[in-house]
C-alpha cells in the first residue's frame, strides 16, 4: 500500500458584484472571488493538494488561465477532471482537510452543503473530508475583505494492480 500526501494553497481577490463560490457552493454575498474560472479558492487548493500528492503539475499549468475553454468554468468541473486523472493512475483519496480563511460572510451554515458537493467528487464519505472556516481576525487584506484564502491537505492511496 502506497500512501502519499499533498498540500495545496490558494488565494483570490474579492470583487463586488461577482458570484461567490466556495466548496462548489454558491453563497449569497455582495462580492465574489475574481478568477478565470469561478474563483473557488477552496476547490483550487484541493486540486493542488491532489496534484501535489501524485507529483503532477499545478492547477495553473493544467488549466491555464489563458485558455478560453476554462473561462468562467465551475471549479468542481476541474476537480472532476483531476479525480479522473488520479483514478487512471489507480489513486484514491483517503481523506482531505481544508481550512478556508474568509472574514465574511459567516461560512458555518454552508459547510455541510460544501461537504455534500465535494465528497462525492472525491469519492469519500463525509467523515473523510474536513472543512474549517476561520476569519482573519480583521487583519490584513483578508481581514479587510479584499481576499479569501484556503489551505488543503490530502492523503491518497495507490491501489494494487496495473495502472490503467
Ligand atoms: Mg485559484
Amino acid at each position: 500500500m502506497k500512501i502519499k500526501i499533498g498540500l495545496g494553497y490558494d488565494i483570490h481577490r474579492l470583487s463586488k458584484g461577482r458570484d461567490l463560490f466556495l466548496g462548489g457552493v454558491k453563497i449569497p454575498h455582495p462580492s465574489g472571488l475574481i478568477g478565470h474560472s469561478d474563483g473557488d479558492c477552496l476547490v483550487h487548493a484541493l486540486i493542488d493538494a491532489l496534484l501535489g500528492a501524485v507529483g503532477e503539475v499545478d492547477i495553473g499549468r493544467l488549466f491555464p488561465d489563458t485558455d478560453p475553454a476554462y473561462k468562467g468554468i465551475r471549479s468542481t468541473v476541474l476537480l472532476r477532471k483531476v479525480m479522473s486523472r488520479l483514478r487512471r493512475r489507480r489513486m484514491e483519496v483517503l481523506n482531505a482537510d481544508v481550512v478556508v480563511v474568509a472574514q465574511a460572510p459567516r461560512l458555518a451554515p454552508y459547510i455541510e452543503v460544501m461537504k455534500d458537493t465535494v465528497c462525492p467528487i472525491l469519492g469519500v464519505s463525509r467523515d473523510r473530508l474536513g472543512i474549517k472556516a476561520k476569519t482573519n481576525e480583521g487583519l490584513g487584506l483578508i481581514g479587510r475583505e479584499r481576499a479569501m484564502a484556503c489551505w488543503a491537505v490530502v492523503l491518497v492511496e495507490e491501489k494494487a494492480g496495473k495502472k490503467a
